[in-house]
């Protein structure tokens, strides 16, 4: 079963790479034009963020007590932390703004479309056991940090289609792909920002942190920024369940949330000796986001 469940994650990490080569391809072309203007100031400085409200549409996400469902959770955060970034100034994407279904590989596409600094995937975890609670946070990693982890991420990536297979289905050239698309540059920042967000959920949290943690979500592979996946709370849980469902807990761990980004922009801006976009924004200034193909207008 350890190897078809590897062999499965082969397969996920093989189409992601697919789509990612033809980005790359799809670049390759557009480096014959010339560049826009930003380009030169890009990776200079923290300026934009990826939010990604899993789930969607028919893919409900985990379900808990009352028919509360993780999609509409964790977009109804994904929205008010992205309010919260555009009033400090940041350039903030979704990758939905309302209930619809967005391919896995789809999100990546978008967050390396947006050329965005980092991605944050918001998500409520499920357990056999409704007294589980508190908060995870995780990096990327082929091998998950832990049997638990390793479940939370099977369960993330069923989204992921099953009509999928590797190209040549050999396990070598596979292999190789998976080599490339963990990549170590944005390891250190990915493990960074999940800590941030651990600490400041916790904070918003009466429950024990569950910790920082590695696992293999398909969300997060060939993302080419910072990355990490946030389980907000435990919809299987009863209580937990109840204070997901209201607004003021929303906007709690969409303050956290949002709170974690902003520090992680600030270490971010020392780490290269720019000036913060967030710091330099004009308290009354609220950008725009950009517009995501087929997506809409953020809110
Ligand atoms: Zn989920």
């Amino acid at each position: 079963m350890r190897v078809d469940a590897r062999r499965a994650i082969a397969s996920a990490f093989a189409a992601v790479a697919l789509v990612y080569a033809t980005a790359a391809a799809g670049e390759a072309a557009r480096a014959a034009e010339p560049p826009p203007s930003q380009a030169a100031a890009a990776g200079e400085r923290f300026e934009a963020v990826v939010i990604d409200a899993g789930h969607g549409g028919e893919d409900h996400g985990a379900e808990g007590p009352g028919g509360l469902l993780e999609k509409d959770v964790v977009l109804e955060v994904a929205q008010r932390a992205a309010r919260q970034l555009r009033s400090h100034g940041l350039r903030v994407v979704l990758t939905r703004d309302r209930d619809v279904a967005v391919a896995l590989q789809e999100r990546t596409r978008i967050a390396n479309d947006a050329a965005a600094d980092l991605f944050v995937s918001i998500h409520a975890n499920a357990a056999p056991s409704r007294a589980a609670r508190g908060i995870e946070t995780y990096f990327l990693s082929l091998d998950a940090s832990d049997e638990a982890s390793g479940r939370v991420a099977a369960r993330e990536n069923e989204a992921f289609g099953s009509g999928v297979s590797a190209p040549g289905g050999d396990a070598d050239p596979v292999a190789a792909i998976l080599g490339d698309l963990v990549s170590t540059e944005h390891l250190a920042e990915s493990d960074e920002f999940a800590r941030l967000a651990r600490e400041r959920l916790a904070d918003a949290d009466s429950a024990p942190s569950r910790g920082v943690k590695q696992a293999p979500f398909v969300v997060l592979m060939g993302v080419r920024m910072p990355a990490a996946l946030l389980e907000i709370g435990f919809i299987t849980n009863p209580k937990e369940a109840q204070r997901l469902g209201e607004a003021g807990r929303q906007d709690d761990l969409a303050g956290a949330i949002a709170g974690a980004v902003l520090e992680f922009a600030r270490r971010y801006d020392a780490r290269r000796g720019a000036g913060s976009a967030a710091a330099a924004a004009a308290p009354q200034s609220t950008p725009q986001e950009g517009p995501v193909p087929g997506q809409g207008g953020g809110s």
